[in-house]
């Protein structure tokens, strides 16, 4: 029996399936008959705004890239007159002009009871307060968070990224319940917290974090600093309205996704074609009603897998993994495609190491050298750091097959960042 939802909908297989080839068929005629660019994109693929029959007419479609956002700069795949359009979001691109998309009356309320069920899943009540700090402005962060928590219910406090004296005031004055932060973020609160002993003096229960890949190691540590309860993952991009595209349930067992109001599909980065089921690829997203910048297979970066079966907290909402990285991040060090997530997990389990790491890549006498510095934890003795990196390098040699230089450093020297931390620094081209 599905738990009783006052935001998340209960949908039999075959109720999903008719809402997603609804959804299909008016997105793709709604495209076609709104945007010169998808009308030339989808005609080129010989479709019509009525070509679409089945769910599996979604092959036939083209995709769409970060390119056709920059191309169409400022109002890419505008599908609506612009009248119509009620609000602007914008994010960094990695290189050059940002991404902006619109939004109209409609894509606002159906990203807030998106978001809703986000905080419905996390298993927050009216009775909660939830702490908002993460960016405003352009981002769709900090816009989405608020939103969503105001249609929920719970008492929205939007503090804002940084300022990291005021978030603990905030969250001892105000008996904050659930923060919203990135994993980095949380992270720097937790030692705060530890240092100024001040978790007795705090309510929090819970933790949203996301906007970066983050480790589990990162997230036990967080999650014990500020005597958490619960912490969840949760997915999205500005694309796709913003944060909320998903979240992890109680149960932990990987991230629901609103599957009624967009089609997910992971396939192989370099093909195209479905991965196996269970396999890493790439997250493609086609949305089902969005009305402002439709997304029609819509190249995300992000690499996850599909979670077959239903999950043990009964909601119908199918899973995928958490994010993996993005196909952005991966590099190529003596010709071996590598993600950082993958140093990550070596690092995980390993006691005297923290979840803070860098790689340094570099070339000396014409070969590329990789050095990987890694926290001791904070309390661990030095004495041991010449073993640990040995059998650190020696773990990363058997699982990713590269020879590595592995520093143990002290407890805070690398660098904390609010937002992103940057993990691969590539000096290769520097000589
Ligand atoms: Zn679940």
């Amino acid at each position: 029996m599905s738990p009783e939802h006052r935001f998340i909908p209960s949908l039999s297989a075959g109720q999903m399936a008719a809402r997603q080839l609804k959804g299909l068929k008016w997105t793709v005629a709604h495209a076609c008959n709104g945007s010169p660019f998808y009308r030339q994109r989808l005609d080129d693929a010989g479709i019509g705004p009525n070509s679409i029959q089945t769910l599996d007419d979604l092959q036939k479609l083209p995709f769409t890239t970060a390119d056709d956002l920059k191309d169409g700069y400022p109002f890419p795949l505008l599908s609506v007159p612009q009248k119509d359009v009620v609000r602007i979001h914008g994010s960094s691109g990695t290189t050059g002009k940002r991404k902006i998309l619109s939004y109209t009356r409609q894509d606002i309320d159906t990203w807030q009871d998106m978001f809703a069920r986000c905080y419905e899943l996390a298993g927050l009540t009216v009775e909660d307060r939830v702490q908002v700090c993460v960016g405003y402005g352009l981002w769709t962060a900090g816009a989405g968070f608020q939103l969503g928590s105001e249609r929920f219910g719970a008492m929205t406090l939007p503090v804002g990224p940084g300022l990291l004296e005021i978030q603990l005031q905030i969250l001892e004055d105000l008996q904050t319940t659930c923060l919203c932060s990135t994993a980095s973020m949380a992270l720097l609160m937790g030692e705060q917290v530890d240092k100024l002993g001040l978790r007795d003096k705090l309510a929090l229960k819970r933790v949203i974090f996301g906007g970066e890949a983050h480790s589990e190691k990162m997230r036990r540590q967080f999650e014990e600093s500020l005597g958490l309860e619960h912490s969840f993952d949760i997915t999205g991009m500005t694309e796709l309205y913003g944060p909320g595209a998903g979240l992890e349930c109680e149960a932990h067992e990987g991230i629901h996704y609103w599957a009624d109001l967009y089609i997910l599909e992971i396939l192989d980065p370099a093909t195209l074609q479905p991965v196996e089921p269970g396999q890493l690829g790439e997250m493609v997203v086609t949305t089902l009603c969005k009305e402002g910048s439709p997304l029609i297979r819509y190249r995300t970066r992000d690499l996850t897998r599909l979670l077959p079966g239903a999950c043990s907290c009964g909601v119908c909402m199918p899973r995928h993994d958490k994010i993996q990285g993005r196909s952005d991040d991966m590099f190529i060090f003596r010709g071996v495609n590598i993600y950082p997530g993958q140093i990550a997990e070596v690092l995980e389990p390993v006691p005297e190491l923290s979840a803070e790491y860098q790689i340094n890549l570099h070339r000396r006498d014409g070969l590329d050298h990789m050095t990987i510095k890694v926290e001791r934890n904070p309390g661990m003795s030095r004495t041991d750091d010449a073993g640990i990196a040995r059998t650190v390098a020696d773990e990363i040699r058997k699982r990713i097959l590269v020879r590595s230089e592995v520093r143990v450093v002290d407890a805070g020297e690398l660098p904390r960042s609010f937002a992103k931390t940057k993990r691969v620094l590539d000096d290769r081209n520097d000589d």
